[in-house]
């Protein structure tokens, strides 16, 4: 399924070392193919253009995520710019990774039309900075292939966006002391699976990974064994009740922009807490549950009644070993509790992969100082969803409208690190603020191209009547989203401050 045909895994780029280009993006997941797509709307036809990624193929992370993964909102809404997926499938479809990887690889044929654009897969960059040149500030970036780190390369480009993702990171086995059982990654559970019939399924994490884990186990074979460690629990979204199907698209449900600037309301930058219990009872698929996070999953109601009715058991724990016990293995779990488990039992690593590594990303500023590199990161962050912020922020800083308008960067790494439900209200601010602020800068033609926005699910005449609404607020709920996030800076420390 994948397409790579158009693409070669490895591209020669020997004798780039010195070339000048128009615009270098670095990052060929959704966040960067955005940016380049939107970016070949600005660019004169024949413009250089060059795409340098770590992997072998577009697609980021999808490359690289568990094989069982799908997305979790219908795909129509998880796109480049406007690009149409190139087929007829029911609107509500959630594709699978490998549909997801070859509809992001589709995007570049597209930009191919207006821009000269040379791609240089396994490739890894080691610096992007602007620089002084005799021609005036440009981006310079070094590179080396990944399989030759001695031999550098530099290139200079008028413009770079930097899009390297969120460091999504393949987990690794839970270092398990018990030698009686076996402990993997997602990665490895549908071969894990098959070599091991009747083995019990321990799922280690209660986010969306785990959720997925343990319909993709049930899926296998429904009579498994099966229970889920999930921590203090997750809420999801509800996607039956608010992307509903049929007739209730006209009658049901809310715009996602309703939901954001509800959730936005919901908070004053001191009550998190508060506002996650509010959250949870509206817009959950569990609302009298107690669970402790929201990370932006989605989850329909059918889902979860799956999920419930195959677990067997669910510990409201997090587990910290396995061991081995004249008696038999025992998980011992983080409150000092012991739980028996079967000879063989498969232990699934779930418990997350973004911003796991000792180290925070490198903070650096969304424009460099004279605005010749663009960086969609998560330490300065334009929206949680990279995919936005490189379809907006590329418009953006093409028509110079970038700076001085009253967005609002946050540190999303910095504070999810901090508070995770605090990083949800100030996230959900901060992109509805910098929605309402996009939309009163951009012509509607444009905002009109923007697939991935959530509100697409609904019929025109909804989307209308939920625009204007969204205008007529705007002065206040602007006002209000600033508070949030001002407290925010204040009451952890991070940077949550208009982009100037
Ligand atoms: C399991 C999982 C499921 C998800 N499901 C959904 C979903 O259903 N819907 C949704 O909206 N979001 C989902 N997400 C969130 C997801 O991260 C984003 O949707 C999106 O794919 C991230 O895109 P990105 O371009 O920012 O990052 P990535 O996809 O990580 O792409 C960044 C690219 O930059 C490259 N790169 C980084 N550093 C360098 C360097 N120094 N040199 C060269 N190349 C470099 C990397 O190789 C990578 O290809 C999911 C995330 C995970 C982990």
């Amino acid at each position: 399924m994948l397409d790579q045909s158009s693409e070669p895994s490895s591209a020669n780029l020997a004798d780039l070392d010195g070339q000048v280009f128009d615009l270098v993006v670095i990052g060929a997941g959704i966040a960067g193919l955005n940016a380049l797509y939107a970016a070949a709307e600005y660019l004169p036809k024949g413009a250089r253009v060059l795409l340098l990624d770590q992997k072998a193929t577009p697609g980021g992370m999808w490359n690289t995520a568990y094989d069982y993964v799908r997305l979790h909102q219908p795909h129509p809404m998880f796109t480049v710019g406007d690009l149409k997926w190139g087929w007829k499938k029911p609107r509500g479809y959630l594709a699978a990774r490998d549909e997801v990887q070859s509809h992001l690889c589709r995007s570049l044929s597209s930009v191919r039309e207006k821009i000269e654009l040379q791609t240089g897969f396994l490739q890894t960059v080691d610096t992007c900075d602007e620089v002084q040149t005799d021609q005036g500030p440009m981006a310079e970036i070094v590179f080396h292939a990944n399989d030759h780190e001695a031999s550098k390369q530099i290139v200079r480009a008028k413009k770079a966006v930097h899009a390297s993702g969120l460091n999504y990171q393949l987990a690794a086995p839970l270092p398990l002391t018990s030698e009686g059982v076996v402990s993997i990654i997602p990665q490895d559970l549908k071969a894990t699976l098959a070599q091991n019939r009747d083995s019990p399924v321990v799922v280690v994490g209660g986010g969306k990974t785990g959720m997925d884990t343990v319909l993709a186990v049930l899926a296998d074979n429904a009579e498994r064994k099966v229970s889920l460690i999930q921590g203090t629990g997750t809420n999801f979204f509800n996607r039956t009740k608010f992307v509903p199907t049929g007739l209730k698209r006209w009658t049901s449900g809310e715009l996602i922009s309703r939901v954001f600037r509800d959730v936005a309301l919901m908070n004053n930058g001191d009550n998190e807490e508060e506002a996650l219990a509010m959250f949870r009872r509206k817009y959950t698929t569990d609302p009298n549950a107690n669970h402790g996070v929201f990370l932006y999953g989605l989850q329909s109601e059918e889902e979860l009644a799956k999920i419930k009715s195959g677990l067997t058991h669910t510990h409201v724990d997090y587990l910290a070993d396995v061991i081995d016990t004249p008696k038999g293995s025992q998980m011992v779990m983080r409150s000092g509790t012991h739980v028996d488990v079967a000879a063989g039992t498969i232990f699934v690593n779930c418990t997350g992969s973004f911003f796991r590594s000792e180290t925070l990303t490198k903070d650096e500023p969304i424009l460099s100082q004279n605005d010749c590199v663009l960086r969609i990161n998560p330490r300065s962050g334009f929206h949680f969803l990279t995919s936005v912020a490189g379809f907006f922020l590329t418009h953006l800083w093409f028509r110079d409208q970038l700076r001085g308008q009253g967005y609002y960067v946050l540190d999303h790494e910095g504070l999810f690190r901090k508070n995770r439900n605090a990083w949800v209200s100030a996230s959900a601010a901060q992109a509805y603020m910098n929605q309402v602020i996009a939309v009163q800068n951009l012509p509607l033609t444009l905002l009109d191209r923007c697939g991935l926005d959530l509100d697409r699910w609904y019929p025109l005449p909804r989307r209308m009547a939920g625009l204007i609404r969204m205008k007529s607020s705007a002065a206040s709920d602007i006002a209000h989203c600033r508070r949030v996030l001002d407290r925010t800076a204040e009451r952890f420390d991070v940077q949550s401050a208009p982009l100037d």
